[in-house]
């Protein structure tokens, strides 16, 4: 439905994007994941229209939209700090671009107070912004771009002012939404976590290249390269038989009659997991299990068994 095809943007002599090709499935949900500067914010503007890219194209369902002004575009972006105007009230800022597109008091207002309700604030138009909490203020950043009824939202780390319980709690909510919205989202954000819990697919970008993009078990369990291993879901290096391999921490599992024999270097306590630093053949290892599962601590220092699960 909405497709990047080769684009690339410099800034000056810099390239943050290298010809970018991707393609989002209508109704779908795709996450953008990289570490900070690695260029999710400029693809989410070349596709909301703020810049427009130095080669390449844009389509959206096959029409060409690289160079139409944002506001011509089929689409709303909730920007990073929300940029909400602090001073007006909720339902003003959520009827906000529909009074930019002429559109009168009474029928903003009917509009606004219906995404108000779908995000969860009901009787919420007449808040003014600056009293609302941070999750409520993110929650009118979100009304704010569906009121437009774009045919794509675009995210920008949306839940990163957040503490870490309401971001899960909102992450849930965004999802949730999106499903029953039926829309289709372009979701930036450099959490791993985030990435794999709410999307249909995961795209992960590394240094202005698109590293691989695939269903969420799909990059966690066949990572296309060791740094999407080390930066999903934590894995390490380790040769065995002669062959370098891969490996998750949760493929390390502790056992009686394991078939290695390793040295506990360190035991980390986590609350429902455990986690064991294993020295075997020079090499360091770690495996994570539930701690309940942990029967009698190991002593570290001492020698520990274990099985590498395939
Ligand atoms: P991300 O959102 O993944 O953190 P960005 O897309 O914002 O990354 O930026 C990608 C790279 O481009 C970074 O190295 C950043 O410093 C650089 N960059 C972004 N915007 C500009 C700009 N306006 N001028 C120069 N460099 C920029
Ligand atoms: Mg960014």
């Amino acid at each position: 439905m909405l497709s990047f095809r080769n684009v690339t943007v410099r800034y000056g002599a810099f390239t943050a994007l290298e010809s970018l090709n991707l393609d989002l499935r209508r109704g779908e949900l795709m996450t953008l994941l990289g570490p900070s500067g690695c260029g999710k914010s400029t693809t989410l503007k070349v596709a909301g229209g703020f810049i427009a890219p130095d080669e390449g194209r844009v389509l959206l369902d096959g029409k060409d939209i690289t160079y139409l002004a944002p506001e011509l575009r089929p689409t709303a972006t909730v920007f990073q700090n929300h940029a909400l105007f602090p001073h007006m009230l909720a339902g003003d800022n959520v009827g906000y671009g529909l009074r930019v597109r002429g559109v009168g008091r009474e029928e903003r207002r009917h509009e606004a107070e219906k995404v108000l309700e779908r995000v969860g604030l009901s009787g919420c138009f007449d808040a003014r912004v600056q009293d609302l909490s941070g999750g409520q203020q993110q929650r009118v950043a979100l009304a704010r771009a569906l009121v437009l009824n774009p045919a794509v939202l675009l995210l920008d780390e949306p839940l990163s002012s957040l503490d870490a319980r309401l971001r899960v709690r909102m992450r849930r909510e965004i999802r949730e939404l999106q499903r029953a919205v039926d829309i289709t989202m372009l979701y930036v954000t450099h959490d791993q976590e985030e990435a794999l819990s709410i999307s249909d697919r995961v795209s992960v970008l590394n240094g202005g290249h698109l590293s691989q993009t695939g269903a969420p078990e799909e990059i966690y369990f066949s990572p296309a390269d060791d740094f999407i291993g080390d930066f999903i879901g934590d894995a390490f290096p380790v040769t065995l038989k002669g062959r370098r391999r891969l490996i998750r921490p949760d493929q390390v599992v502790p056992a009686p009659d394991g078939t290695f024999e390793g040295r506990l270097t360190g035991r980390e306590f986590l609350g429902a997991t455990v986690e064991w630093r294993i020295e075997w053949k020079g090499q360091s290892l770690r495996a994570v299990l539930p701690s309940r599962d942990e029967r009698t601590p190991p002593l570290v220092g001492g020698t520990v068994r274990f099985d590498i699960r395939p």
